[in-house]
């Protein structure tokens, strides 16, 4: 079941990578006993680590999981041996390059021909300097996010001491640009986030009307996209994804995570600045690490300090493997996705024991089970959840606004109340071939509980 052949590529570009170094004196180790040491070790890991899904497997189709590509493995270990740290050229002279190549094919596939930009340990770390940013530029100013943006949000307002507000989702869970404006009247917005891809319901903001209300009312664009970014690659977007993800480019700043669609080990998120002049608020001097060169390091434009080499590393050797192009294999395995979740969203409307809300935007798919009451619906998505994993499909739960449903689906919930649906995310590109795999077993799982 898993992937083994990577390890011979491992190896031999492991001797090459040696080779580089042969003119130093050798170093004398007791190889033999530390493997006899670790062998039981590693067992006892590997032994420990069965307790986990199957996140490699489709018919894992519940959280934001996807597999790293096997390049990006075989790269991250690689990169281990020198172990490099991307914080100063001292400590990464070859992997800061390659981090700013990787980073530049990311800019570039927004649309962005200068940037400023680097990876960080994640989707929450990126946002976090986007925020900080942000606050460094529109003063004490409130940072807006929908209900349904990333719960980060809020957080990391709070972390840098700036207002946050939420406004209300519409009936397709994106963000309601009519409570946007009324908001915006007060005149105290400084930033809005908006979220292309939200992590719940893979719901796309409606960027192009709300860089209208930027004409009229002036504030920062950044757009959360830790999820959705790489989608701007696919070729059968709805029209209003598509034309939310056309208009990206003009947002002020970008957060993408390659640890979520773009097939890399977790670790690896990225942040984008449009205008590279705010480099000016990461200026700092550094008493230890900035001496092997007057060239750029990336510590001087990050906030993290020590960051791992060998994440940016993965991911330029999968970039080389599978460019950011809209007609090569990465997009069509980011295609292939949505239209098995489309496929999903197809048989579930076709059953009346399902409910479904609105169609998937990218690669979500979300359902209730009916019921006479929320009670009731909420109770059998669980039982659902439950039934699904004994037959090894493992599925998602997620708590939803009522409000998503048609009105009178259950007639005595409050309008404000919420619903624990069940959640597939289908971003394997394997996930297309195992949809009838997936709905045979969730037909069982459904039968036996209802
Ligand atoms: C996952 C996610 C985040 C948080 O990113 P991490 O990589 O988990 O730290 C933020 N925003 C959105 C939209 C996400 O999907």
């Amino acid at each position: 079941m898993l992937e083994q052949d990577s390890l011979t590529v491992l190896q031999h570009a492991l001797q090459q990578l040696d080779a580089g170094f042969t003119t130093l004196p050798a170093v004398s180790t007791d190889n033999t006993a530390t493997a006899q040491q670790m062998q039981p070790i590693l067992a006892a890991v590997a032994g420990r680590m069965q307790d986990n899904c199957p996140y490699f497997h489709p018919l894992y189709a519940g959280q934001m999981l996807k597999p790293p590509h096997p390049v990006a493995r075989a790269a991250y270990a690689l990169a281990t041996w020198i172990n490099p740290n991307n914080h100063a050229l001292d400590g990464g002279r070859a992997s800061s390059r390659m981090e700013m190549e990787a980073v530049q094919a990311l800019a570039a596939m927004f649309g962005w021909k200068q940037h400023l930009g680097h990876l960080t340990s994640g989707g929450t770390f990126a946002n976090l300097e986007a925020l900080w940013i942000a606050g460094q530029l529109t003063g004490k100013k409130k940072i807006i996010a929908s209900d349904q943006a990333h719960y980060t949000h809020s957080r990391i307002s709070a972390v840098l001491g700036l207002p946050f507000a939420s406004v209300t989702s519409d009936a397709q869970g994106r963000m309601d640009p009519n409570a946007l404006e009324t908001l915006l009247q007060a005149g105290d917005i400084g930033t809005v986030v908006v979220t292309l891809g939200a992590t719940a319901t893979g719901a796309v903001d409606p960027l192009p009307r709300i860089l209208e209300l930027q004409q009229q009312y002036g504030f920062r664009i950044h757009v959360d996209a830790a999820y959705g970014g790489y989608f701007v690659l696919a070729g059968n977007l709805a029209p209003h994804t598509r034309a939310a993800f056309d208009a990206i480019h003009r947002a002020d700043s970008i957060v993408v995570d390659p640890h979520k669609h773009g097939l890399q080990p977790y670790g690896c998120g990225c942040i984008l600045f449009r205008d590279p002049t705010v480099g000016r608020f990461y200026k700092h001097d550094s008493p230890y690490t900035y001496f092997s060169s007057e060239e750029l390091h990336l510590g001087e434009i990050s906030l993290e300090c020590s960051r791992a080499g060998a994440s940016a590393v993965a991911l330029w050797a999968t970039q080389q493997l599978l460019p950011y192009s809209r007609d090569g294999q990465f997009a069509q395995g980011l295609q292939q996705g949505r239209a098995a979740a489309l496929e999903l969203h197809r048989r579930l409307q076709q059953e009346s024991r399902f409910l479904t809300a609105f169609a998937p935007e990218l690669d979500i798919v979300l359902w209730a089970m009916r019921g006479s009451s929320v009670a009731e619906s909420s109770q059998r998505a669980q039982a659902v959840f439950q039934q699904a994993a004994a037959q090894d499909l493992h599925l998602a739960l997620a708590q939803l606004p009522v409000r998503y449903f048609p009105a009178g689906t259950w007639p005595q919930a409050s309008a404000a109340g919420h619903v624990t649906c069940l959640r597939s995310v289908l971003m394997k590109p394997e996930h297309l071939q195992w949809i009838d795999a997936i709905w045979q077993r969730l037909q069982k799982a459904a039968l036996a509980v209802t």
